[in-house]
């Protein structure tokens, strides 16, 4: 049987700043972290925006979910430690109750004009779910929908979130964009080299997916099925957006 075509890429090199939107603190880690740790390997500078710290990741902690945040924020850290990261900014908002609103699109858009990234990454709004077994979480779909209209054309337009000209922030434009968990994906990158990496930050979510090696076996499931498309052992798939090729 003839073997897949090798259709992995790399980013292009001038692309120096990726910033990585996602709702929950372990989000990426299940998601993008094989590519964020090549990103990262490569110098590249890598920040993630969480946009709420998890409070609501269990049941078993105090009636307001204050106890859980301080945990996953020092968990977010460890894990963007071990992937690299050079940064997390959080915005603060609460867990499970996200919605898109406008309020949200100006503190992403505040965030990409500070940051000023190459590449965004964030997930694909209009997935209301996966299979039979998973209905996409509603904070993933409300943070997806706002990072894109924060992208744009929030960030690049001068005349939209005028107050945060007073901030100093100038628009800046986006050049391209990486789609998470998107039921089509055109792009694929290699992730053998960083697989295990992605397993260790994952597992630094200790209050989300304890001690115990089950949660390894599904990250490297869906790295063979990615990796099958991509033809290649393992990988990571996005749908990209090419806004601007300057
Ligand atoms: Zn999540």
């Amino acid at each position: 049987m003839a073997r897949t075509r090798r259709r992995t890429r790399t980013l292009d090199p001038s692309y120096r700043r990726i910033l990585c939107i996602s709702a929950h603190p372990d989000d990426n880690e299940f998601t993008i972290a094989g590519s964020v740790g090549h990103w990262a390997r490569e110098g590249r500078d890598v920040v993630f925006c969480l946009v709420t710290t998890g409070g609501a990741g269990t049941n078993e902690h105090t009636r307001d979910h204050t106890g859980l945040v301080p945990i996953r924020e020092r968990e977010s850290w460890d894990a963007a430690k071990i992937l690299g990261v050079k940064d997390l900014v959080f915005l603060g908002y609460e867990d499970g109750a996200l919605e898109p609103t406008l309020a949200m699109r100006r503190d992403l858009t505040r965030v990409i004009r500070r940051c000023r990234p190459d590449v965004v990454v964030s997930g694909d709004p209009t997935v209301r779910w996966y299979g039979s077994e998973y209905l996409n979480h509603p904070d993933h779909r409300a943070v997806a929908s706002a990072a894109l209209d924060a992208v744009f054309p929030s960030a690049e337009t001068r005349a939209i979130f005028r107050e945060l000209l007073d901030e100093g922030l100038e628009p800046h434009k986006v050049k391209q964009v990486l789609m998470t968990g998107s039921l089509q994906p055109d792009t694929w990158f290699d992730i053998g080299d960083t697989l295990a990496l992605k397993c260790a930050a994952l597992h630094a979510h200790v209050s989300q997916v304890g001690p115990g090696k089950r949660i390894d076996g599904m990250l490297r499931a869906w790295a063979r099925r990615d990796g099958k498309r991509a033809g290649v052992k393992y990988a990571e798939a996005f749908r990209r957006f090419v806004l601007d090729r300057g």
